[in-house]
């Protein structure tokens, strides 16, 4: 079986699990313990919290350490939720992952508003540039680059116009992450992650706050984080996080993930040679190494070509986890103007760092055979 949905969920690297188990093995104490076993575990996460840091360029305890990134998302609407009281607003980009959407749905409903996308699946700068010049809400949501399509956000922009109107800027930076290299990401109001993307452990995530400030807890009943998280830290499983976060930066700092570019647009091009019916959502965009959205040619739906891909040993998607085994036409595509009939056609191959040149080749040689086979084409 070959694994191309690492946007889902990616391996756990053997470093990871070589953290986790070194912690659970010797560092047993809780960090909030004042014992020498207490201080151990209080050393081995001020150790991984300096990590995360020093990598989005922020202070230590500007980092709350969350069970994923769907907490930590939570966490900044329902902050803002208390912070801005019955009139406030937020704007969130139309492509957010759902525990965006539906947590500001939640706590602001008809307030929450939605910042329009190019039919390239990127937010309309302009858009926001011009509505900001006339009204500011209380926070400005723009994700770092879209779990579906790959394609980067302009989120450095949209964070320095944002600073201009003194509006506070949060981006969902999961998929980024590990993936390409952070510079900036500390200077942003919020950012949120999450270790499962890029070979951590899934279960654990964090919130970054601005200046060391204070948050209203989600979770209450304990000083832990500052308190502004409460419930006993998962040492073992954050020393895995930082663990698999040094592995990639440096993987990075040489460069990898360029050539892994490389090999993903050889199969996008290949693709479009073999099935010139297919096409790239956002093509034209910068977009994530890894990540490939293709409409696929007329002729089947994409559970059944996720369904005869598996049959034939590959693992892709149809988008997001969240919207997994639902035939209706996600709403990334929807907001870049994507007709139904087409969404309904999209496929999501999404690679990672341990994917080579020879899965891309053997996944273009199963679609254009899958394609092949397909009633009335052979
Ligand atoms: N945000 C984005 C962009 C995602 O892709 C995901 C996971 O699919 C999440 C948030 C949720 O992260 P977690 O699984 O850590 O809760």
């Amino acid at each position: 079986m070959i694994y191309f949905d690492y946007n889902a969920t990616a391996p756990v690297m053997r470093e990871a699990r070589e953290a986790w188990l070194n912690v659970t093995e010797h560092i047993g104490g809780n960090p909030s313990s004042m014992h020498q076993f207490g201080a151990k575990a209080a050393i081995a996460l001020a150790d991984a919290r300096e990590r995360l840091a020093a990598h989005l360029g922020c202070h230590p305890l500007d980092l709350i350490w969350t069970s994923g990134a769907t907490e930590a998302n939570n966490m900044v609407m329902h902050h803002f939720a208390r912070k801005l009281g019955p009139t406030g607003q937020v704007w969130l980009s139309a492509i957010e992952h759902p525990c965006v959407f539906d947590s500001a749905q939640h706590y602001f409903g008809k307030r929450a508003r939605l910042i329009p996308i190019t039919r390239e699946g990127v937010v309309d700068v302009d858009w926001i540039t011009a509505e900001l010049a006339d009204t500011q809400p209380g926070l400005v949501a723009v994700m770092a680059a879209n779990n579906e399509t790959g394609v980067i956000q302009p989120w450095r922009e949209v964070a320095a116009i944002c600073r201009q109107y003194r509006v506070p800027f949060f981006t969902d930076a999961v998929q980024f992450i590990g993936k390409v290299p952070a510079k900036g990401l500390g200077e942003c109001d919020y950012v949120t992650g999450a270790g499962h993307k890029f070979g951590g452990p899934r279960g654990v995530g964090f919130l970054k706050v601005p200046n060391r400030q204070s948050i209203t807890p989600l979770l209450l009943g304990g000083k832990q984080e500052g308190g502004r998280r409460a419930g006993t830290e998962n040492v073992a499983i954050i020393a895995a996080f930082a663990a698999a976060l040094e592995v990639r930066e440096k993987q990075m700092a040489r460069s990898e993930h360029v050539l892994r570019g490389v090999w993903r647009d050889n199969f996008e091009r290949e693709l479009l040679r073999a099935l010139p019916e297919a096409s790239i959502v956002g093509a034209k965009q910068p977009r994530l190494w890894n990540t490939v959205s293709a409409v696929m040619p007329d002729g089947d739906r994409k559970l059944q070509w996720v369904i005869r891909l598996d049959k034939a040993g590959f693992a892709v998607s149809t988008g997001s986890a969240c919207t997994t085994g639902k035939e209706e036409p996600s709403h990334v595509l929807s907001a870049m103007g994507i007709k139904s009939a087409q969404a309904v056609r999209s496929v999501r191959f999404s690679a990672g760092w341990e994917t080579n040149e020879n899965d891309w080749s053997a996944l273009l040689k199963a679609l254009v055979k899958i394609h092949a086979d397909l009633p009335g084409k052979g």
